[in-house]
């Protein structure tokens, strides 16, 4: 079954920066069957198709001129237990953080740190989210979808994902052809968790904490919900930059004149940079514009209370990025996607 709602659909209840955009029309679908009907609609009337999910990773720089399809398939099922580990099957519809709160309940560890991060499953290997040291790309079995040039349900293991930092083959060579139905993930029956994060650490202190995976998951509620700001209130698509990564070279000339930049050594030996401290550094945090602006507690979030276009938004990012790059001669990538 799909539900259509026709002309003129406006999108600003679904993008969490509230961009007061429109498409043509809007589809949410159940059924594999339902997507050939739908595209071939759409190719017959010469429109283009936007998979989207919860809308929390997206900046709509003008009106969509097409469609935009939303994958609502539900379910969180058991498909494999074994002594120490399960593999479950969940619907690109589901929201990510149920679920995280879902295997916690049954005592399927491994999701904890990645609480509370906005959006949709069948969103989350996209970009393989990641949060507090953890990665998606760590529990992946595999993912089903839907080839949106030929109709095909095709699935892909871990490896043929292609996942990297914030990155995978959905971003890339499958960017609007792969329509996500459902994902697999491998989850321990054993507590075993992931404690690098120095804030996590300091948490759990503080509280006088062991690390089990339920204490880690109330750490990153609790650190998330004082650092971030609710997209209910505050219109936000999180981090609006990736994290730089540069070379050695490029650090040292960095840390010998700003002997405060916080630098991770990457396997490669190259480093990578806090955009946050950057962009904080060049006085960006808390500055609005008109409607748009840099949050007041974490500069990597740009945020639009004023509900204007994406382009304002756009306008703010370059001559973040333009700054950045004349002071450091780092060029900072958007996160999200620009539509
Ligand atoms: C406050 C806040 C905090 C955040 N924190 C984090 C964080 O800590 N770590 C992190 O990694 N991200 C974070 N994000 C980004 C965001 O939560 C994730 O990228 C999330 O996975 C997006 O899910 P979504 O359903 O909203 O996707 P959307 O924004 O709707 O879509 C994102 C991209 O995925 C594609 N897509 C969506 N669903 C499908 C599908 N079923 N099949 C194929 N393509 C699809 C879309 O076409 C688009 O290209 C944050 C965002 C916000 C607003």
């Amino acid at each position: 079954m799909s539900s259509t709602i026709h002309q003129g659909f406006s999108l600003i209840d679904n993008n969490s920066l509230g961009i007061p955009a429109v498409c043509a029309a809007c589809f949410d679908i159940q059924d594999v069957a339902e997507i050939e009907k739908v595209i071939s609609g759409a190719v017959s009337a010469g429109q283009s198709w936007i998979v989207l999910g919860e809308g929390t990773n997206v900046v709509f720089s003008q009106d969509v001129n097409g469609i935009v399809i939303r994958p609502k398939f539900s379910g969180i099922d058991l498909i494999e237990s074994q002594e120490n580990e399960v593999v479950v099957r969940v619907g690109a519809g589901v929201n990510w953080h149920e679920l995280v709160c879902w295997t916690l309940d049954q005592g399927y560890y491994g999701l904890e740190n990645l609480a509370l991060i906005p959006g949709s499953c069948g969103a989350a290997p996209v970009q393989n989210i990641g949060a507090y040291g953890v990665e998606l790309n760590r529990f992946v079995e595999r993912v089903d979808y839907v080839d949106l040039n030929r109709f095909e349900s095709k699935s892909l293991t871990n490896a043929e994902c292609g996942f990297g930092y914030r990155d995978s083959r959905f971003k890339q060579d499958l960017k609007d052809r792969a329509l996500i139905t459902h994902i697999y993930l491998r989850l321990s029956k054993i507590p075993s968790v992931c404690v690098d994060y120095p804030a996590i650490q300091a948490y759990l202190k503080q509280q006088g904490m062991e690390p089990t995976p339920e204490n880690i998951f109330d750490a990153v509620c609790t650190i998330r919900r004082s650092k971030l700001p609710d997209i209910k209130d505050i219109p936000n698509a999180g981090s609006f930059f990736k994290n730089p990564i540069i070379s050695a070279d490029h650090f040292e000339r960095i840390r010998a004149s700003e002997p405060g930049c916080p630098g991770f050594k990457q396997p490669d030996g190259s480093f990578k940079v806090p955009a946050a401290w950057l962009i904080d550094q060049r006085g960006w945090k808390g500055k609005m514009f008109e409607g748009v602006g840099v949050h007041q507690h974490q500069a990597l979030v740009l945020i639009n209370p004023g509900h204007k276009a994406g382009a304002e938004l756009l306008r703010l990012a370059k001559n973040i990025q333009q700054d950045i790059l004349q002071a450091y001669r780092i060029s900072l990538e958007i996160e999200p996607r620009v539509i």
